[in-house]
């Protein structure tokens, strides 16, 4: 088993997330799913784009590429298209991952190349100072929506289950445990893979939200979350698209569609098929 200490790449500390970030709690969760699954850094690459869960790459003990705003995905498929005998993970965020870079998610979910894609939710941007984002709440606070979001928000993980992806899964930093065991899961399936977490931020979304205390984040993850299969019976019961404010948690779907590499066509004579 490989030390937490082997894991991180101590020459890079201190860190720049803020005190109480979600961060450090997913970095911990990978890890250990990381050592479970017995996987190897010198045949590791992390990828990630632009944001505060995208310096995650850098600090682990192993080959990143610390990409442009949104192209991690493209950026992940290319690598992995050239040198197949690589484990590829990707650390995005929900602006990263949804906004800017939406049309590379729907498409890498779409094409299944075998990635693993690790996306921090924390409902808002948050390195450039709380700007709402894609996944902000209806009627949270952003420094652009001073009286509250007008919007519903996008939800990740059901994008990904419609748009292909192999395994999907949507837990908070609240749920450590079963987070780990997804991110294990994840690991060791081949395809695209794609966990969501909600993660919190204190310091940009927490405190325009009466949530400046981590611990009061992690509160409301834990009184919002509601499983999956439960919280469709609720939505449609109630004709109600943003499930009432609820975070839907869960395993949404784990399947065995043959990945890119594994599927027949690309030669010049074939019928695509
Ligand atoms: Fe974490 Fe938010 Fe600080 Fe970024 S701004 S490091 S997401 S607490």
């Amino acid at each position: 088993m490989m030390d937490i200490f082997e894991f991180y790449r101590k020459d890079e500390w201190p860190h720049v997330f803020c005190p109480g970030c979600g961060n450090g709690t997913v970095m911990n969760c990978f890890f250990r799913a990381f050592n479970k699954v017995g996987w190897k850094l010198d045949n590791t690459v992390f990828v990630s784009g632009i944001g505060c869960s995208s310096r995650i790459p850098l600090y682990i003990n192993s080959d990143a590429i610390h990409t442009t705003h949104g192209r991690a995905i493209a950026f992940a498929t290319g690598l992995k298209l050239s040198r197949p005998e690589l484990d590829v993970v990707v650390f995005t965020g929900d602006g990263d991952l949804g906004a800017i870079g939406g049309n590379h998610f729907i498409n890498g979910c779409r094409r299944n190349v075998d990635l693993d894609v690790v996306c921090i939710n924390n409902n808002i941007y948050g390195m450039t100072g709380g700007q709402a984002s894609i996944t902000t709440p209806h009627d949270y606070m952003s420094t652009t929506t001073p009286l509250g979001n007008k919007e519903y928000p996008f939800d990740l993980a059901e994008i990904a289950v419609a748009a292909g992806a192999n395994y999907v899964a949507r837990w908070t930093t609240k749920h450590v445990h079963e987070l780990t065991k997804s991110m294990a899961t994840s690991l060791t399936k081949k395809g695209f893979n794609f966990i969501e977490v909600v993660a919190q931020c204190p310091t940009n979304f927490g405190r325009r939200n009466k949530m400046a205390e981590p611990s009061s984040l992690l509160e409301w993850f834990k009184e919002s979350s509601v499983r999956r299969d439960k919280a469709r019976a609720a939505a449609i019961d109630h004709v109600d698209l943003n499930l009432a404010g609820q975070i839907t948690i869960g395993e949404f779907v784990s399947r065995d569609r043959a990945c890119y590499h594994e599927r027949k066509g690309g030669s010049a004579h074939g019928n695509g098929h």
